[in-house]
């Protein structure tokens, strides 16, 4: 096939659609809603006195081509979000608690949590999980969640269950009576109400793969900081150091204050970033 031919068959492909109100100027055809070309007249190169007709597409078939690629890739978006939804969320209580739904009881805590979203690409880096701790109903729950469904929003893998749901999990895998969770399907894990479960070899096993795997976590809990490196047995100070280690910034979620506490180097930098 000579280059002529190739041509000729490459202008065959794209194809001309001609609509009502369209109209000829020159022997070319224009749109007659937005007036641009359809076809064009190119030169060919060393073919003397040879010329080719090509399609255009004119800006209303540009503008639809692209709708056409918006609405596609919303969908998919949609699917990823339903499908991280319902694989990443324990409890469809979980799933409820957004920052649409903020009360705004306390400011200075939601946006700690948007900024933690915002950045969540250096929190990664840094490793820098979050842990929030005081009382029960004062919506520890609610700002980890709330930080879960923005990240799945943003197609980040996020698993939100508690240790104990975790440890039985793997306790039946080992049984073969269920499908295993498997830590390597989430960037990042949000642990709700640390201090409940029963500290197992399996509980510290779970807490030790997501520290050495440096997957994000996120804990809520009703101990401080304190109460947890002053643990009664060996078993729960092990599992809480490395939950300490692994959440450098601590927030106090109360009423009445914020406190944000870094115990660490890297919770100092996340502090300047999640504050700003
Ligand atoms: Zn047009």
């Amino acid at each position: 096939m000579n280059v002529m031919n190739f041509l000729e068959e490459l202008s065959k492909r794209a194809e001309l659609i001609k609509n009502e109100g369209d109209y000829f100027k020159d022997e070319l055809l224009y749109c007659g809603v937005c007036n641009e070309p359809k076809q064009a007249v190119k030169e060919i190169p060393f073919a003397e006195n040879k010329k080719l007709i090509v399609t255009l597409q004119c800006k209303c078939q540009r503008d639809e081509e692209e709708k056409q690629r918006l609405a596609l890739a919303e969908q998919e978006h949609r699917r990823k979000v339903k499908y991280l939804t319902q694989h990443g969320l324990a409890y469809p209580k979980y799933k409820e608690c957004t920052f649409s739904k903020d009360d705004q009881r306390n400011t200075d805590i939601t946006k700690l949590c948007c900024n933690y979203v915002r950045h969540f690409p250096e929190m990664r880096e840094m490793n820098n999980g979050i842990m929030f701790y005081g009382d029960t109903d004062k919506g520890k729950t609610f700002y980890a969640c709330c930080i879960a469904n923005a990240l799945i929003q943003r197609e980040v893998p996020v698993l939100v269950t508690t240790l104990s749901n975790l440890v039985q999990n793997r306790v039946k895998a080992l049984t073969s009576k269920g499908n295993e969770i498997s830590l390597d399907d989430f960037r990042c894990i949000v642990l709700d109400d640390i201090g409940t479960e029963n500290t197992t070899q399996t509980a510290f096993n779970i807490i030790d793969e997501i520290y050495l795997s440096k997957k994000l976590l996120i804990v809520t809990t009703n101990l401080d900081p304190l109460e947890m490196k002053c643990a009664d047995t060996i078993e729960r100070k092990r599992i809480y150091e490395r939950i300490l280690e692994m959440c450098g910034t601590k927030v106090l979620v109360d009423n009445d204050k914020t406190r944000l506490q870094s115990g660490i180097e890297k919770g100092k930098i996340a502090e300047s970033i999640l504050n700003s």
